[in-house]
Formats: C-alpha cells, sequence, structure tokens
C-alpha cells in the first residue's frame, strides 16, 4: 500500500469511531433510559480515547510528514496539510495537561451548576481560577503569533485572529448601541412581553407537525435525516447519507419551530459536504463560525424575514387560532428587547452578548481582567451596552456552560457566524433573483442550490475566510450585516 492510501485509510478508520460515538451521543440525548447513561458514558469515552490514540499517534505523524514532502495533488496535498494542522495541535499538548484540563474541568462543570443554581459566583471562583490559568498554559503550548487568545480562537476558527475579531467588533459595537437606542426610542417600541399564542392553543403535535414541515422544505428529505426531541436542540452527522436534527417543545412558543430553522441550516451543510471528500479531514466544515452561518443565515435572514412569514403566518393560524394580525405578528417574532440571557437575544442585542465576552475572555488571558472581578466587569459592560442593572449572577456572569467547559475562544464564533450569514445573504439576493418570490411560496430549493455551489461544496479545502471571499467578494467584514439590521428594523419600528 502506498503512503497515501495508507493515510486515507488510517483516516477512514477515524472517521468510522467517531461516527459510531455520535450515534451512542445521538441516542443517550433522545431515547436513552435514564439508567443507561453511566454505561453509555463509558462507551463514548473508550471510542474518543480511541481516536485520540490515533490523532496523537507516530504512525499517523509520520505518514503525514513524510507524505508532506512529497509531490501530491492539490485536493491531496491539502488534506495532508489540514491534518496535520490538527495533529499537531493534538501533540503539543502533554498527556499530563491534557487530563488535568480534563479533570479540573469536569469539577467545573459541577461547581459552575451549582453556583448558577444558588446564585453565588464564589462556588465556581477557584475552579474557574483553575481553568484560565491551564488555557494560558495551553496556548504556550500550541503556540501563537501575536496573542495568546489567537491559539484559543485557532482551534475553532482556524486562520481567524485575535486581532481581527477586535477591530470588527469595536466597529460594530458602537453601531448597534446607536441603533438600539433609536428603536428604543421609537414611538412603536414597546417593552411589554406578550405572549405570540394563547395558553393551550399550540399543543405538541401540531408544533411537531410544522417542525417537520420547515426541515423538509428546507432540504432534510426523510430518506436521510430525521428529527427527534431532545433537552437541547443539536445537529449530529452520523454519516454522508444521515444527519439528524433534534428540537425541544417550549409551552405554545415558535422556539420549537424556530430552532429547527436552525438545525436545518446546521444539517444542510452536512449533507451537501462533497462524496468526493468522504472519510478524509476534508469532509468537514472549515470552522465553527462558517458552521453557525448556515444556521444563522436560515433561522434569522430567511426564517424571520417577511416573504417567509408571508408564506407561513396562514399555516400558524389556522393551527394555532391567534388572533394577531399579520404585520403584528410579524414585529412579535423580530421584538427588539434587551434581555439578559444570551440564548434569548435577538438579532439586534444579540452580537452584544458576544462582544462583551470576548472582551472577558480576552482580558483573562491578557491577564488585565482577574476572576474575582469577573461579576464586577460583566454587570458594569452590560449596563454600559444594554443599558440595563444584571438583576443577579444566574442571569450574568453565571449563564452560560462554556467556561466550565473550559471552552475559551468559542464565543466569538458564534457573531462571525451571524455576520457572515448577512455578507452570505447579501450575496445569495444578487445572484438568485426571484429569492424573496420563491421564499414567500415556501420554496427554498433554489437558495439552497446556490449555498450548496458556494459555500458548502469546499468542505474544507479553504479557510472560512476564503469560502466568504470567493462567495460574497470580500472576507470577514460587518458592513453587510449592520446595513441588513438597519434596513429591517427601521422598517419594522418606522425609524426615520
Ligand atoms: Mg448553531
Amino acid at each position: 500500500m502506498g503512503k497515501l492510501e495508507e493515510l486515507k485509510q488510517l483516516q477512514k478508520e477515524i472517521v468510522l469511531i467517531n461516527r459510531s460515538a455520535a450515534l451512542l451521543q445521538w441516542d443517550l440525548e433522545t431515547y436513552l433510559p435514564e439508567e443507561g447513561s453511566e454505561g453509555r458514558a463509558e462507551q463514548i469515552s473508550t471510542l474518543s480515547a480511541m481516536v485520540h490514540d490515533r490523532l496523537v499517534s507516530d504512525e499517523l505523524y509520520n505518514l503525514l510528514r513524510g507524505l508532506e514532502s512529497e509531490k501530491l495533488g492539490d485536493i491531496d496535498a491539502i488534506m495532508v496539510k489540514r491534518l496535520l494542522h490538527d495533529v499537531e495541535r493534538e501533540r503539543k499538548l502533554p498527556r499530563e495537561f491534557v487530563e488535568e484540563l480534563s479533570r479540573v474541568s469536569s469539577r467545573a462543570f459541577s461547581s459552575w451548576k451549582k453556583a448558577k443554581e444558588n446564585n453565588d459566583f464564589g462556588i465556581f471562583e477557584k475552579d474557574l481560577e483553575n481553568i484560565v490559568e491551564l488555557k494560558k498554559k495551553e496556548a504556550e503550548y500550541v503556540g501563537y503569533k501575536e496573542h495568546p487568545y489567537d491559539a484559543l480562537i485557532d482551534e475553532y476558527e482556524e486562520g481567524m485572529t485575535t486581532k481581527k475579531v477586535f477591530d470588527i467588533f469595536e466597529k460594530l459595537k458602537p453601531q448597534l448601541i446607536n441603533l438600539i437606542k433609536k428603536i428604543e426610542a421609537s414611538p412603536n417600541y414597546n417593552d411589554k412581553d406578550e405572549p405570540l399564542f394563547a395558553e393551550g392553543s399550540f399543543p405538541k403535535e401540531k408544533q411537531f407537525e410544522l417542525v417537520k414541515d420547515v426541515s423538509k422544505r428546507i432540504g432534510l428529505d426523510d430518506s436521510v435525516s430525521r428529527v427527534d426531541l431532545a433537552p437541547h436542540p443539536f445537529t449530529i452527522s452520523l454519516g454522508s447519507k444521515d444527519v439528524r436534527i433534534t428540537t425541544r417543545i417550549v409551552g405554545d412558543s415558535l422556539y420549537s419551530f424556530t430552532s429547527t430553522v436552525h438545525e436545518a441550516g446546521h444539517a444542510l451543510y452536512e449533507l451537501n459536504l462533497p462524496e468526493k471528500f468522504e472519510f478524509t479531514v476534508l469532509h468537514d466544515a472549515p470552522s465553527l463560525g462558517i458552521h453557525e452561518s448556515q444556521s444563522r443565515f436560515w433561522e434569522n435572514m430567511i426564517g424571520r424575514g417577511k416573504s417567509f412569514w408571508k408564506f407561513y403566518f396562514e399555516k400558524f393560524k389556522g393551527l394555532t387560532g391567534t388572533n394577531k394580525s399579520f404585520e403584528e405578528f410579524y414585529k412579535a417574532v423580530n421584538k427588539v428587547y434587551p434581555g439578559f440571557i444570551r440564548t434569548e437575544a435577538d438579532e439586534v442585542h444579540y452580537c452584544l452578548h458576544i462582544i462583551l465576552r470576548f472582551e472577558l475572555e480576552k482580558g483573562l488571558l491578557e491577564g488585565s481582567i482577574k476572576v474575582k472581578d469577573l461579576p464586577r466587569i460583566w454587570n458594569e459592560k452590560f449596563k454600559e451596552y444594554f443599558g440595563v442593572d444584571v438583576p443577579k449572577d444566574s442571569e450574568g456572569v453565571l449563564q452560560d456552560i462554556h467556561w466550565s467547559h473550559a471552552s475559551f475562544g468559542y464565543f466569538p464564533t458564534y457573531a462571525i457566524g451571524t455576520i457572515y450569514a448577512a455578507q452570505i445573504y447579501e450575496a445569495m439576493k444578487k445572484n438568485v433573483h426571484d429569492a424573496e418570490e420563491q421564499i414567500e411560496k415556501g420554496e427554498f430549493e433554489k437558495i439552497a442550490k446556490w449555498l450548496k455551489e458556494n459555500i458548502h461544496k469546499y468542505g474544507r479545502l479553504l479557510l472560512a475566510d476564503e469560502i466568504v471571499q470567493k462567495a460574497c467578494g470580500e472576507g470577514f467584514n460587518s458592513d453587510n450585516y449592520i446595513s441588513y439590521l438597519t434596513q429591517k428594523y427601521s422598517e419594522i419600528y418606522q425609524l426615520s
């Protein structure tokens, strides 16, 4: 067997073990009987260890090093480069370090949960300090050119830097705050919390009917996908022809519907990855940000758009008997409100939540912010950006799971995805001339096809920013995003 064949064989094994672990994970989060969870955790961690051992093995490393200096075809050369990037990162972290990080973060996860339940940051403080120290160490092990945080971002967003993110966020922040102030000053703004549907008017079965309908319309055919209920919505790929999503029913609300549109965007990406890259490192998205751009594109630009609701409003009216008019309904779907919780944020506030977290993470890594001061700094920044006082830490600094999982550098990918989504939406509209008419008819095939040919088809052959550059004519830039928001919300709130 030639070296390249050997490499492909090794990659295939890794992919197959990963997918087997993914199926166990899917089952764990959907149908597993409660008592089965301990045994399941052991099964999954055994498979993860098998993958890790293969990734850091000298066998794979030497194979890659050998191939790196050989003359390969363009695609194979990139495949070797990407895999070497991942392997080197893993190999730079000593085994004792990885074990310590995993020990500290599992302790941190329980103390974070307790701290959040009791609204007491002190319970989490020491563990978080340990995690921050370990993340600083990780950055040193991995290495970086300019900023230690670069090393952490790179795990999720290959090629992105702290400086690029910082520059975009610094520009975006005052623009968002300014737009929010205008909206809040509008006579059409109201901060009353009115439910969209009367209690009991939107039962589970009806919600699930719409969830199935919209996921199918977006392109998740029953023959390659399925939707199930789970405590948290997620997308999971078990094979190139088996990509599954989950949703959650939350009372009589739109949550199951909008979260399904979001996950369907992720799933469509996975289903459209090129078959010729199957079982290699290229059969993947290049970053979390660009993956998230696909879910945000469907959830926000399409799924909260006027054309979309021109199609879906009548269905909702028929099923729930809502007494709202189309205009009232559309406005309610896009209600702007300075809530404390990131995952419930509207489109206009969303990135401010991320900017705040990015500034704190960057400060922690630099050492300019101490863990013990986090609650105070969080609340000060929140007041400055959102104009309201955080009532308690469980709705402030303790709300997200990420830090307890030692996931630093992850938050920016949510905003990067949101910003990319606006760029991609703009480019799509320029190329699919009747996009809005299509959406009004509930037909998404042309749009999905454009996404496949301009975003999904590359797999990991290009970096995220290179794909966006090709599809949109320029890389990471928040101008489209702010003009999209300004235009949409000026109409909704009749701003002058
Ligand atoms: Mg997502």
